[in-house]
Order: C-alpha cells, then sequence, then structure tokens
C-alpha cells in the first residue's frame, strides 16, 4: 500500500491538469510543487482558450481553486522533491521545502517539472524579459507585430528563429552577440529577406521600466527596438531522479510514448519536460489531462487506445 496513487512533481499546467483529471477518476494525488513556473517572469500569458491573456499566477490560482473541491487531490506549494527512488511497490520521495527530509510513498509518477532557462549572456536582459523581450514567438509576438524587433541568440536554431520571427515584422534584426549562432549562408539568405544580422557583442540594452528601447553594441553602433525575442537556452533538471535513468533525448528531454510514459514503469512526463513539441500553456495542459488517462488506463490495466 503506498501513501498515494500519483505522485505529480510539478504543478504547472502540465501537473495540474493531470491533477484535475486523476482526481475526477478517484485517485489519491500528491502534487508537490516547487512553485517557480517558468513564465513568471512575464504579465500576461496569451493563447490559453478563454484565458487569453490571463496574468500567469492567475492561471494558477483558478487552476487550484477547481483542484480544491477534489478532496482526494493535495497540494503542496513551494515544496520540492529533492530524491525520488524505485521501490517494490512505486516510488519513494523525499520531499521539503528546504530539506527533503519528509517521506512520501506513490504507485505512480508524473514529471511535470518544466525547464529551466538561461538566457544569453547580455547585460539588463533579465530587466527586459517577459515585458518586451519574450522567448516564444506564438505566444507573444501578436503584440508585437510591425515593430522593430530584435531576436538575440546564440544558438545554431538562430537563423530559423529569425525566419520564424520575421513573419510578423518586415522589420527584424539579429543579434548574435559575438558568437557564431548564424553561419555566412544563414546570414546571406536573411539578408535577402530583409533581415540584418549583427555579429558584435552586446554592451547595453537601453530602455525603461521593462520597455526596450535600444540595443547598444561593442562596435559602437545603437540600434533603435521597440521589442523583441530571444532564444534562451533549455534543461531539464531531473537530479531528483536517484538512480533512475529514463531514456532522454540530445537535448535533455524525458522520451515519452505518444501517452507519456517514460521508459521507466510507472513513471511518466508532460509539459515542456517532456520531448518537444511547442513550449506552450494549453500544450502542456492538454498533455497533462492525455497522461492523466493513461494512469488511469494503466492503473485499471485496460489496454488502452493511446
Ligand atoms: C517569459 C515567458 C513567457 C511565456 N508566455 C507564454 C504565453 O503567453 N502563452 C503560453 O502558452 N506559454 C507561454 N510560455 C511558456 C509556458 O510558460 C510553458 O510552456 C508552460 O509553463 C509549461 O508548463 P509545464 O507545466 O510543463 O511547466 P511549468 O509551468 O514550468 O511548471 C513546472 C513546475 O514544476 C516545478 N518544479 C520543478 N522541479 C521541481 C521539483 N523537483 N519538485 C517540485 N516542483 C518542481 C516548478 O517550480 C514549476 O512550478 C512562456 C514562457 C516564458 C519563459
Amino acid at each position: 500500500m503506498t501513501d498515494y496513487d500519483v505522485l505529480i512533481v510539478g504543478g504547472g499546467p502540465a501537473g495540474l491538469s493531470a491533477a484535475l483529471n486523476l482526481g475526477r477518476s478517484l485517485a489519491r494525488v500528491l502534487v508537490v510543487d516547487a512553485d517557480r513556473p517558468r513564465n513568471a517572469a512575464t504579465l500576461n500569458s496569451h493563447g490559453f482558450l478563454t484565458r487569453d491573456g490571463v496574468p500567469p499566477f492567475e492561471l494558477r490560482r483558478i487552476a487550484r481553486e477547481e483542484l480544491a473541491a477534489y478532496p482526494n487531490v493535495e497540494i503542496r506549494s513551494r515544496v520540492r522533491v529533492g530524491a525520488l527512488t524505485r521501490t517494490d511497490a512505486g516510488f519513494a520521495a523525499g520531499i521539503g521545502r528546504r530539506d527533503p527530509s519528509e517521506q512520501v510513498t506513490a504507485r505512480s509518477v508524473l514529471l511535470a517539472t518544466g525547464l529551466r532557462e538561461t538566457l544569453p549572456d547580455v547585460p539588463d536582459l533579465r530587466g527586459f524579459y517577459g515585458m518586451s523581450l519574450f522567448s516564444c514567438a506564438a505566444c507573444d509576438a501578436w503584440e508585437l507585430r510591425g515593430r522593430s524587433l530584435a531576436l538575440i541568440g546564440e544558438s545554431a536554431d538562430l537563423a530559423d528563429r529569425a525566419r520564424l520571427v520575421a513573419h510578423w515584422t518586415p522589420q527584424l534584426t539579429v543579434f548574435t552577440n559575438g558568437s557564431a549562432a548564424v553561419s555566412t549562408a544563414e546570414e546571406a539568405e536573411l539578408a535577402t529577406a530583409g533581415v540584418p544580422v549583427v555579429r558584435s557583442p552586446i554592451v547595453e540594452l537601453t530602455g525603461e521600466r521593462g520597455r526596450i528601447a535600444a540595443v547598444r553594441t561593442a562596435d559602437g553602433e545603437e540600434r533603435a527596438i521597440d521589442g523583441g525575442f530571444v532564444r534562451p537556452e533549455w534543461e531539464a533538471d531531473l537530479s531528483f531522479l536517484d538512480g533512475m535513468l529514463p531514456e532522454r533525448d540530445d537535448d535533455g528531454h524525458l522520451v515519452t510514448d505518444r501517452s507519456g510514459r517514460t521508459s521507466i514503469r510507472g513513471l511518466y512526463a508532460a509539459g515542456d519536460v517532456a520531448a518537444p513539441g511547442p513550449q506552450q500553456l494549453i500544450v502542456a495542459a492538454g498533455a497533462g489531462a492525455r497522461v492523466a488517462a493513461v494512469i488511469t488506463h494503466d492503473a485499471i490495466g485496460v489496454a488502452t487506445a493511446h
């Protein structure tokens, strides 16, 4: 006998959506959430049907309010899973605010821990991130459409992302911040599409109260912009998986089947931490709902069609 049927690690849209659907399926659920959502930097989140423009914390508040109707779902906030191990009956987790000394057991575990971001090494970038510089074009480009935009990044897919952002504006400048992110062939191709590439390192972003106004580079140039996008590096922090090595892809995302099962029996994953799709709230919530159905089917022994 375990304390819970399902332990959900992470209370973002993926974890909370799974909790709702598992709760409605009579499962005894524990959600453990460190409460550090990826989109905390932004004031409004977009593209979630019925909640377009909602502040990120409001979305979580509504979700938790709805979950309060289910006595079989327990949420522990600002609490972290510090260690997760396999047992004969399922899994054991050490949880706690600072010290993960409380032990809980569960038959199945859903990893919904999202991703950690590292922004390009540019002075003051944090001060603009989430307010006038964003990372997801599908989420935030509508508000910036037609304006003079920057794309700042140091990764090999920067030219691809430039093609994407250029869909929303004819005035885009790519800043590689001194890196070799864009090849000369890509630079030439972007130039024919009217997208200049600036290779000089960025020394300053200017603007006020989160509203960016210009990018200053080491070559002494200053370019006025109204907003833009950055390409962060993403990392799945799964250091708490004690001795368990579920399959991961080259970028560190958990590999699952299309139902959210990892390569370890009883261990599931949903949301941004699982193999890449669009990193969006509604996609994460949808993945949480889908994996919840699969966890229920697996527990009952129903051969699912998923
Ligand atoms: C600046 C910014 C703006 C964005 N804007 C939008 C937008 O407008 N629209 C949109 O659809 N998407 C937007 N996104 C993307 C969106 O935030 C993510 O796709 C979504 O949050 C993914 O949900 P998730 O449940 O997988 O992970 P998250 O929402 O990141 O939730 C994961 C949770 O797990 C917790 N956690 C991690 N490790 C542990 C642990 N060991 N123990 C306990 N808890 C843990 C974290 O603290 C966090 O609370 C934005 C992202 C950023 C960075």
